[in-house]
């Protein structure tokens, strides 16, 4: 399997294959069905919940109002600190300064903490085409990078394996990439994840540079936040004499008191928990204590594009807590690779489109797979309006027109039936702003109902196709309220 989603096809045809294999569909089903259950419980033991979704979701809105504002106070902040900011306009931009930074150091290897950012933009491809090995330290990463596999989910990368394969991958890839897995390794959780311990212990005492995300910046102080439950993150960030975290622009949160309303929502929502078990925070540098040396990559890569967009921007808010996932009908059948991107799901539907367009095949029938149902915007901790996103992704597209293949190239072709449409629209708006020619029309068309097609002509044959076209009744309707109601006419 290709460990990155480079030619994957369109979400129908990845999901007609991911739905036919039941163990994916077992694996999925048994996973979200569990996260989802619990949130559920953590979430009810609040009963300021909907007053913290609804502080979430206007400190986000507020900040992004402001971003351009709040990103100048983080870089100052962040470099009266001790750090320096480099600012990324694109992925390749992006993957250019961390190359050059790590190359900088003399060192050939890093340490990662999990970083949805860092995947997005395939920094660890990007490093191993220079020659320098990322480590993924972060258990379900570890899965996937090992497996040579993709993540199909924000918060548990590797939810589509099961135990037995997860003893199959380390038992035979553990040793190509450091200490191998013990010869008795059994498929106990307890056993996987001492393995685990064993191989990524030795990493985090030998890597000289950690890479990372980040949860939250705090603009007033120049803060960096990391959430994370296994202990790793915080081994990343605290052992390596060079920190480099890589973090979409959105990520921003103005105070510390803003930050204390996802501290509370962002766990409960991801992993149905009360508090987070390592919540790390670092702030520029310090001596001797820590990275001496700290860079932040700030990503754009889409983000402003996406912030242009009165309806879409709203993607913006998310948290990554993944409630949208575990609780999405067509996720938990189609899994996450059907996504063709790091960021699957329902946020993913909405996300994925905006950062890299709809041009693709791919980026295109994402807005598509959904049906609309609205669970992610009941769950979700800032109140994105999934769904709303996801129709209003679908009229860009439409009026993009499909996006098809043409050899090597995908091209935007103008869709067949949208002048027709856009006729009949026109038609119509014409006929009810005109009651007499409406009246007339509906007469004509009761008369004559016995002489109607059952199939449109021409373009219009592919519509009437799959539909049974309605027959006009014997007498209209403004003509049966004139006689029922006593020559009053129907408004
Ligand atoms: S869209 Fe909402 S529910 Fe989904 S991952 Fe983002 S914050 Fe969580």
């Amino acid at each position: 399997m290709s460990s990155t989603f480079v030619g994957m096809p369109a979400f129908p045809e990845a999901a007609r294959n991911a739905v036919a294999d039941p163990t994916l569909r077992g694996n999925l089903r048994h996973a979200t069905h569990t996260i989802r259950a619990k949130r559920a419980g953590a979430v009810a033991e609040l009963s300021d919940w909907a007053e913290l979704r609804e502080a979430g979701r206007r400190i986000k809105d507020h900040t992004l109002r402001h971003l351009d504002r709040y990103l100048e106070q983080l870089e100052a902040s962040v470099t009266a600190a001790g750090g320096t900011v480099h600012w990324a306009a694109d992925a390749d931009e992006a993957n250019r300064i961390v190359t050059r930074l790590v190359k900088e150091t003399g060192e050939s290897e890093v340490v990662k903490v999990k970083s949805m950012a860092t995947q997005e933009i395939g920094l660890n491809e990007a490093l191993e085409a220079e020659g320098i090995r990322a480590y993924e330290t972060d258990l379900a990463e570890l899965i996937v990078q090992l497996g040579k596999d993709r993540p199909s989910h924000i918060l548990v990368p590797a939810i589509h394996r099961n135990r037995g394969e997860i003893r199959d991958i380390f038992a035979h890839e553990m040793a190509a990439w450091g200490r191998p897995a013990p010869a008795n390794l059994t498929d106990t959780p307890a056993d996987l994840a001492e393995a685990a311990r064993l191989h990524l212990r030795e990493k985090f005492l030998r890597a000289r540079v950690g890479v990372s995300g980040a949860n939250f910046m705090v603009a007033e102080t120049g803060t960096l936040v990391v959430v994370e439950s296994e202990g790793n993150g915080r081994m990343c960030l605290t052992l390596p004499r060079t920190l480099i975290s890589v973090v979409g622009i959105e990520k921003i949160v103005p105070t510390w008191r803003d930050l204390e309303v996802f501290l509370q929502t962002l766990p409960r929502s991801s992993t149905a928990e009360r508090m987070n078990p390592y919540t790390s925070t670092w702030t520029g540098t310090t001596d001797e204590d820590g990275p001496r040396t700290f860079h932040l990559v700030l990503l754009d890569n889409g983000r402003t594009d996406a912030l242009a967009d009165q309806v879409g921007r709203q993607a913006l808010r998310c948290i990554r807590c993944s409630a949208c996932l575990n609780v999405c009908p067509v996720y938990e059948r189609a899994g996450g690779h059907a996504y063709g991107s790091v960021y699957p799901g329902p946020i993913g539907a909405v996300l994925t489109p905006q950062l890299r367009g709809t041009t693709s095949e791919i980026d295109a029938s994402l807005p598509y797979a959904s049906s609309l149902c609205g669970a992610c915007y009941e769950v979700c901790p800032v109140a994105i309006d999934i769904p709303e996103v996801l129709v209003h992704l679908r009229e860009r597209v439409v009026q993009g027109g499909p996006a098809v293949r043409q050899g090597n190239k995908v091209v935007l072709r103008p869709a067949k039936g949208h002048a027709a449409e856009r006729a009949a629209m026109r038609a119509a708006a014409w006929a009810f702003g005109h009651p007499g020619a409406l009246r007339a029309g509906q007469r004509l068309a009761s008369r004559s109902r016995r002489l109607h097609p059952r199939t449109l002509p021409g373009p219009g044959r592919a519509w009437s196709g799959t539909r049974d076209l309605p027959t006009p009744p014997a007498e209209p309707f403004r003509d049966w309220w004139q006689r029922t109601r006593g020559g009053k006419d129907a408004k």
